[in-house]
């Protein structure tokens, strides 16, 4: 469905009217490259050698003044003196970004045993999640907790790219890396030789997602219901991929998949969704028990399975997809919200286990409001205020989803795990 009130703001009538009455302007997001070159600042004290992992991703620095992406590293910043360092740092330059551009601030992980320096980290939080609801243009702000810049060159790269378009006011942690980190042969094909396994891909995010993953030469395997077979098997013959109708509730899906792959999977992705939207009081027990066997427990009953048959290679990634519903609760979706909830839970206790020796990492998108055919069945006004209410006033395409979960899949994210990163423009829902 399009927006048609982002094309009506593009206008100069729409532009003048919604000015005038004080409406949301929404900036088209660049998805294609960013348009500058890089600007690194610091704030404290640091040694964190980000230079040379800053000068691969290909933006240079900036020499015209107005930079298409800034990086502020303020792992130095131990006490509350030193966060004036953060306002000394950006106050110059922050109005000068580039439309769609970056900012991107680095902290320290919080140390437990020193309350000046967990003060001033976590201020660092409200800092990143104000300035992004405030910097308008199509321009990001997101933080990245870390302690290694060499296993954070895949995040920043998704950070400073076009690719993370609508990921706006989050915090991501990264690393260590229990297994080395090393970089792919070829940044743009990081997929290749890799197999991925997308269900719910006939169509929306998930075909998004297989797409994205194959254009970054993994070979997808493209999983949906029986009765969209003939969809799977369209978008598979067009990705050079292999379709699997099934329906992910089925009691022995994960042996299933299992069996299909015989050599494993690299990448497994949980993308089958559904919502029956009620109020609880008019909720019968079908359409609550429908949405958590689709959304939740059929993701962890795969994942059992898929893990106890061996069938996740090492070094394998598994993304579940929750959503912002799940994150700060929706009306009419107690059992969407509850499903999609678990999902976090299900990321947070398993990621540290699977990675034990393996190398596995697992992560979750929460998406936010995404134009797909989900959305599209959303009353009128309930969806013009899904589209509107986030920082970038508009509502996400499935390739932003696919491009954040293709990120988390690539080899060289094996330092992220554990992580929900949310795809919804800094949605005020649960941002
Ligand atoms: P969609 O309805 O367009 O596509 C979902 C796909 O999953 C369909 O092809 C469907 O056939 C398949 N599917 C459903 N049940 C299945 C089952 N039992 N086994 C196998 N396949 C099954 O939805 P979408 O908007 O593309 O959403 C994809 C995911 O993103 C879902 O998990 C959804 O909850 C989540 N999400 C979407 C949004 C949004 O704004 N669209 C927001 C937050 C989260």
């Amino acid at each position: 469905m399009a927006d048609r009130y982002l094309s009506f703001t593009g206008t100069a009538p729409g532009r003048f009217l919604t000015r005038r009455l004080g409406l949301p302007q929404p900036a088209p997001l660049e998805r294609r490259s960013l348009d500058g070159g890089l600007l690194h600042l610091t704030a404290g004290r640091t040694d964190l050698g980000l230079a040379p992992v800053l000068a691969r991703t290909g933006l240079g620095p900036d020499d015209t003044g107005r930079p298409a992406a800034v990086v502020l590293d303020a792992t130095g910043v131990r006490d509350v003196g030193s966060l004036a360092g953060v306002h000394a740092a950006l106050h110059p330059v922050v109005g000068s970004v580039a439309a769609s551009g970056r900012v991107v601030v680095l902290g320290a992980p919080l140390d437990p045993a020193d309350h000046h320096q967990a003060a001033a980290q976590q201020a660092l939080e409200g800092f990143t999640r104000s300035l992004g609801k405030e910097i308008g243009r199509g321009r990001t702000v997101n933080l990245v907790r870390l302690t290694d810049a060499e296993a954070a060159e895949s995040t920043l790269r998704f950070l400073l790219s076009p690719a993370s378009a609508y990921v706006s006011g989050q915090v991501i942690g990264v690393g260590p890396a229990e297994t080395p980190v090393t970089a792919p042969d070829d940044w743009d094909l990081p997929l290749a030789g890799r197999t991925a396994l997308v269900t719910g891909a006939a169509r929306g995010i998930g075909a998004a997602v297989a797409g994205t993953l194959a254009g970054q030469g993994a070979h997808v395997v493209v999983l949906d219901v029986p009765p969209a077979e003939e969809e799977a098997r369209k978008v598979a013959e067009r990705l050079g991929g292999s379709a699997l109708a099934l329906d992910v509730t089925a009691a022995d899906a994960g042996d299933r998949i299992a069996a299909a792959l015989p050599g494993g999977l690299d990448v497994l992705i949980h993308n089958a969704g559904i919502t029956r939207d009620r109020r609880l009081v008019n909720m019968p027990a079908e359409r609550w028990s429908s949405v958590l066997d689709v959304n939740l427990a059929s993701v962890l009953r795969t994942t059992d399975a898929l893990l106890a048959a061996g069938a996740v290679n090492r070094g394998g990634r598994i993304v579940a997809t929750a959503s912002i519903a799940g994150l700060a609760g929706n009306a009419g979706q107690t059992n969407y919200g509850a499903g999609k909830a678990g999902i976090v839970g299900l990321v947070r206790s398993l990621a540290p286990r699977a990675l034990a020796g393996h190398g596995v990492t697992v992560n979750a998108v929460a998406p936010g409001f995404i134009e797909t055919r989900m959305t599209a069945a959303v009353p009128l006004f309930i969806r013009e205020a899904g589209r509107r209410m986030n920082s970038l006033a508009q509502g996400g395409l499935p390739v932003d989803v696919a491009e954040t979960t293709a990120w988390l899949a690539h080899p060289a994210s094996g330092a992220v795990n554990g992580q929900v990163v949310r795809v919804c423009g800094q949605s005020l829902l649960g941002a």
